[in-house]
């Protein structure tokens, strides 16, 4: 069974139609990218999973369920975005765990969480310093621990790479891909390098003008005519 199913997804804003018919399914433990160029309907697919926009048609499951009638905090995910939506006057403990004490899970879970985010993130010297004390890629790396310690079965990511330097963007991929497989997430991740994609993703679906061009893994990508 996939983790992530939308089917026959379409969405309008007045006369702009984002998405035309979109059928796509992500499977348990697996990195699927959107790609495409600026303004193809990546960033609404994810939104419309995330439920930060409602599809003006279709449904969107999530484990099986019919989510698309669901606020984002009931649907089981976590999402990371371009410019990381840190809060600026809270630490990196704090803003790691922001969404748990939300959510009320215990402190000692809270600790628990957060000591398992950090060393796999390698953050322990930083969880008092605040954002702007930190470099970029320190940044990232908050908000995926703040994504790995929701310990939810779905990670969203919107170009989580694109305010990073190439080396760090190089260094940053790996790192997510390793942490994507070792904690088995399904993940569904928004780009539109095409390097970025062929080396990260188990499958690609390559989106143009709001519909779904071409769907395969890179190898099968890379090898079109
Ligand atoms: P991408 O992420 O691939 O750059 P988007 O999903 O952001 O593309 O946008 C797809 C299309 O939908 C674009 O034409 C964009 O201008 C339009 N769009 C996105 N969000 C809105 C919105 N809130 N209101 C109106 N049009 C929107
Ligand atoms: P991204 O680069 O991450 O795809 P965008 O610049 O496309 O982000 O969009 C940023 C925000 O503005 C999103 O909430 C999107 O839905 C909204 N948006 C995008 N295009 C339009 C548009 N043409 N009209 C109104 N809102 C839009």
């Amino acid at each position: 069974m996939s983790t992530i199913v939308l089917k026959n997804i379409c969405k309008s804003w007045g006369d702009t139609e984002a998405l035309r018919d979109i059928n796509l399914s992500c499977g348990k433990g697996e990195l699927l990218v959107l790609l495409g160029p600026s303004g193809c309907g990546k960033s609404t697919t994810l939104r419309l999973i995330a439920g930060l926009e409602t599809p003006t048609s279709g449904t969107i499951e999530i484990e099986g369920r019919d989510v698309s009638n669901l606020p984002p905090v009931k649907r089981n995910i976590s999402m990371v975005f371009q410019n990381y939506a840190l809060f600026p006057h809270l630490n990196v403990a704090e803003n790691i765990l922001f969404g748990l004490k939300a959510r009320k899970v215990p402190k000692k879970e809270r600790r628990k969480r957060l000591d398992e985010a950090v060393s796999l993130l390698g953050l322990s010297g930083f969880l008092e310093r605040r954002p702007a004390q930190l470099s970029g890629g320190q940044r990232q790396r908050i908000a995926l621990g703040r994504a790995i310690v929701a310990q939810v079965p779905v990670c969203l990511m919107d170009e989580p790479l694109s305010n990073l330097d190439a080396k760090l963007r190089q260094e940053m991929r790996q790192e997510i891909r390793l942490l994507q497989q070792r904690l088995k997430m399904s993940m569904v991740y928004v780009t539109h390098d095409q390097v970025e994609a062929m080396t990260i993703a188990d499958k690609i679906i390559l989106m143009k003008d709001g519909h779904i061009e071409q769907y395969g893994t890179p190898e099968d990508l890379y090898n079109l005519p």
